[in-house]
């Protein structure tokens, strides 16, 4: 009776778990795909994976074949409350909370700064709550762990009637997954968790780092958007501002072309000309591909730039820590980042690292260096645990 139904609903998918948040253990998991466009459909993913078409494609209907699958699994019984990934809380929510008609209007005020995703959240809660109106409902907000940043890591330099009337200043995201890690990593070190000290590097199709100091998010990479920062799959991460102009003006395009430009063209895909994918980009590099090895050079080149930068928030550090889809699985990315960061002590250890593939977790550095692990991170749990926690 502990277990609980995760939701993370976008604008044409919604991804659930029902999952126990003490053990880990996946009662079932999947994915609705394409909904409101033609071929919509829903996969159950487990011992027995199958997949079915939705008629109509709506998010509700999507809802209703969850909770259909998990009445005939005889699950139903088993979910205690649902908690639901909700990707901007803007200043409002310093963390996970309980949702009433009071949050869900303030989640609705926040979309205006994340307009692709808080409305898809915003639809999941909406059908969850309808079809299971008997059970809590909690909100786990991505932007929430860095809400402890101090004013001169989340303000840009701008007007400051940008940020006074208009809420312009860093957010970050991620931050489920770079608190995760710092629980993890305090496990690790065997200390409380308000002691550690440490940068995390989540590094995926969306990528961020965060430094953390006595457990507590101070600075990270992304900002106002989830654009702003390292290189990542399509998305370029930092620029100077003055290409937009530039861009709006050469390709006789306007401010949401550019967008689009930045967001889903540019990062890996862009400049290797060949894929978004990491694990495609290492075998084509590895085959002499100049566009997959440059997309990669530069992606290293800014990560390490950005780990050095945000250790000047620390007092120490206790662990560098990566974890992602990259972070758990490219040892060859994780030692060219550390390589680059030399100048602090890092030296990794080539056999440990290699080992640290596929769910394999480790210290990837050698003794007498700086300490540098490779952990799995779980959102998924973390949301999970939270929502329990609240019950
Ligand atoms: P998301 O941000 O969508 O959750 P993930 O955390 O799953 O993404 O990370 C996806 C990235 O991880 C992709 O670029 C993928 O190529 C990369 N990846 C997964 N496995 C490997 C691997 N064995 N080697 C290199 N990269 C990998």
């Amino acid at each position: 009776m502990s277990s609980v139904l995760v939701i993370n609903c976008g604008s044409s998918s919604l991804k659930f778990v029902l999952l126990d948040p003490e053990t880990g253990e996946v009662a079932l998991k999947g994915l609705a795909e394409r909904l409101g466009q033609p071929g919509a459909h829903v996969l159950f993913k487990g011992d027995e994976s199958y997949e079915f078409d939705l008629q109509q494609g709506a998010h509700s209907e999507a809802m209703q074949a969850v909770l259909a699958e998990l009445e005939k699994r005889d699950l139903m019984t088993k979910v205690r409350a649902v908690g639901h990934r909700v990707v901007h809380g803007g200043e409002h929510f310093q963390g996970s909370i309980i949702i009433d008609d009071e949050v869900l209007t303030a989640i609705e005020a926040c979309s205006a700064l994340a307009p692709l995703h808080n409305p898809a959240n915003l639809i999941g809660i909406h059908a969850a709550r309808q079809h299971l109106p008997h059970l809590l409902h909690v909100a786990v907000f991505d932007t929430a762990f860095h809400q402890t940043m101090p004013s001169h890591a989340y303000l840009y330099a701008v007007p400051m009637f940008l940020y006074k009337e208009h809420g312009v200043r860093r957010y970050g995201f991620h931050g489920t997954s770079h608190r995760y890690v710092c629980q993890r990593t305090a496990q690790w070190l065997r200390k409380p968790t308000d002691e550690i000290c440490m940068i995390s590097a989540h590094l995926g199709n969306g990528s961020s780092a965060c430094a953390i100091v006595n457990g507590k998010s101070v600075d990270t990479t992304m900002g106002l958007t989830p654009l702003e920062g390292l290189v990542m799959g399509t998305r370029s991460g930092d620029i100077d501002p003055g290409i937009l102009p530039f861009l709006c003006e050469v390709l006789k395009t306007d401010v949401q072309g550019v967008n689009e430009l930045l967001n889903r063209k540019s990062g890996l895909l862009g400049l290797s000309e060949l894929s978004n994918d990491c694990r495609e980009l290492l075998e084509a590099e590895a085959q002499g591909h100049q566009g997959a090895h440059l997309a990669l050079e530069v992606f290293v080149h800014r990560l390490a730039k950005a780990i050095a930068g945000l250790m000047t928030n620390l007092p120490r550090i206790d662990a560098l820590v990566f974890t992602g889809g990259i972070g758990e699985n490219a040892p060859s990315l994780r030692a060219r980042t550390l390589q680059r960061l030399g100048l602090f002590g890092y030296r990794v250890d080539t056999q440990a690292n290699a080992l640290c593939v596929g769910g394999k977790e480790g210290q990837i550095t050698a003794a007498g260096s700086p300490l540098a692990l490779a952990l799995g991170t779980d959102e998924e749990r973390t949301i999970a645990r939270d929502t329990l926690a609240l019950c």
